[in-house]
């Protein structure tokens, strides 16, 4: 028997325009006074009138364009009807029949994930459930909201993770969303059945929607039960998928386990008719033109280029785009048409020394602490051998720390390296003379150079290089000029 999970996704992403969707007030809702930031539009009172924001539209085409997705020139606004009290009116606007993008894919490791539909719609407000009562906050009614749904073609959770990430990033990348998990601002929600196979046949589960699970670890911890779960129901009672026995479940993440919430209910219960208070919205070819071209360099590009350009590999590359504030800090610091071993000695310290430091002061970069000068001069110093490698990962922590270059630190604190071969010998001959033993040793196995070298750069305090030392000390070993 073979199992496969078939998984499609509906990911939500909350925009951060300055006003909402439908009216001005203001789209900002954490951290302030609960209903503080309402009108009769978002308050749903009869008679209100929901006027769009332009912004909001915009941004929402221009990640089904950044998802590959065609922009519907003609397309409109729906009810979805549906009732729950944090969503008075009995509707939230929506798109059904021509949502403002469609049919697009979003290619991982070479696989591409069909993406449905990118639309538009409002956020309700926030219930908050405390001793037997529910309150309710409106200050995110109506707060822009993006839906972007996937075809089914995700098999594995770790994909689902995958995916998310990656529209994560790419909002990030266009600037439209904060997409912070923990804040709400990027929610999902996952179908999931089961494909079968056994004895040349093929069967496939039920559907189950998964809805309203407060993080996305729970969402993942949910499609894992669900798999156990499916598979040993099957198993049972051999029922397979038809058109009455799609359900909802939730998800208890105290038990760890999933339980059904309701028979799902078709698009048809929501009813969906186009909003007769919002005309129809028709975009010029000139304004798609228009907006192609505002789209920044995204993720992947930006990934492919640097393989390219700078002769990055994959892996670094990768992780150097991960987050669009890292990579601009990146591209500051590397300046305009750096040479490849350039841009591969940032790449290395950005990945490697000032990561580690962020990581452990957990902060984020901030590019105004990045100077391109710092890197460049760091650079020259290493290539001239006058700071080791070593030294220089020190030093552009404590340059990012500082805002000092790196060289100036370098000099008040010793560091320079001593790459003068007269001075090196001077040091050497001093400790040849010191280590009589060490010097027997080494004619009987040379192996044993380190001693010496690390008795040098003892000496040294550090400073010397280390590759000159030890060539400086095997030749006069060698010619026995001590
Ligand atoms: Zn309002
Ligand atoms: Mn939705």
């Amino acid at each position: 028997m073979k199992i496969t999970p078939i998984i499609g996704l509906e990911v939500h992403v909350e925009l951060n325009t300055k006003s909402k969707m439908f009216c001005a007030c203001s789209a900002q809702h954490f951290h302030i006074p609960p209903n503080s930031h309402t009108c009769p539009v978002c308050l749903s009172l009869p008679g209100a009138l929901p006027v769009p924001n332009k912004t909001a539209c915009l941004w929402c085409l221009k990640l089904g364009l950044a998802l590959n997705c065609q922009i519907n020139k003609h397309s409109f606004f729906e009810r979805k009807n549906y009732f729950y009290p944090d969503l008075p009116k009995g509707y939230q606007i929506s798109q059904y029949q021509k949502p403002f993008t469609v049919g697009g894919f979003l290619k991982i490791d070479g696989q591409k994930i069909g993406i449905n539909r990118v639309h538009m719609e409002e956020d309700t407000a926030k219930s908050q459930h405390s001793d037997g009562s529910t309150l309710l906050d409106f200050n995110r009614s109506g707060v822009p909201l993006v839906e972007i749904v996937s075809e089914p073609d995700i098999y594995s959770v770790n994909l689902v993770k995958t995916y998310f990430q990656k529209i994560q990033q790419i909002v990030r990348y266009l600037k439209i969303s904060d997409a912070d998990v923990e804040k709400g601002q990027m929610r999902c929600e996952p179908t999931i059945n089961l494909k079968i196979e056994q004895n040349g046949q093929t069967f496939y589960t039920p559907l189950v929607e998964i809805k309203n699970v407060a993080s996305f670890t729970g969402v993942l911890q949910a499609l894992e039960y669900e798999i156990k779960r499916q598979s040993q129901e099957f198993k049972k009672t051999n029922q397979v998928k038809n058109d009455t026995n799609k359900t909802t479940r939730g998800w208890n993440p105290d038990k760890g386990s999933t339980f059904l919430q309701r028979q799902k209910e078709g698009s048809a219960d929501y009813r969906y008719f186009p909003e007769p208070d919002i005309p129809p919205i028709e975009w010029s070819k000139k304004d798609i033109k228009k907006l192609k071209l505002s789209l920044p360099e995204l993720p992947d590009q930006k990934i492919e280029r640097y393989k390219k350009d700078f002769g990055l590999s994959d892996y670094d590359a990768v992780r150097l785009c991960e987050n669009p504030v890292f990579a601009f800090a990146y591209e500051k610091a590397i300046g305009k048409n750096p040479s490849q071993s350039f841009a591969k000695f940032v790449a290395n310290l950005f990945l490697g020394p000032l990561n580690k430091h962020l990581n452990e002061t957990e902060k984020q970069l901030d590019p105004n602490k990045i100077d391109h000068i710092f890197f460049k001069d760091l650079f020259d110093s290493v290539q001239k051998s006058k700071i080791s490698s070593t030294v220089a990962k020190q030093l552009i922590v404590k340059s990012y720390q500082t805002g000092q270059n790196p060289l100036k630190i370098a000099k008040s604190q010793n560091l320079l390296q001593i790459s003068d071969t007269v001075e090196i010998e001077k040091l050497v001959r001093q400790v040849i003379k010191d280590n009589p033993k060490a010097v027997e040793d080494y004619r009987n196995n040379p192996n044993t150079i380190g001693f010496l070298i690390g008795q040098v750069m003892q000496a040294s305090k550090g400073s010397a290089n280390p590759q000159l030392v030890k060539q400086v000390l095997e030749k006069l070993l060698k010619n026995k000029q001590y």
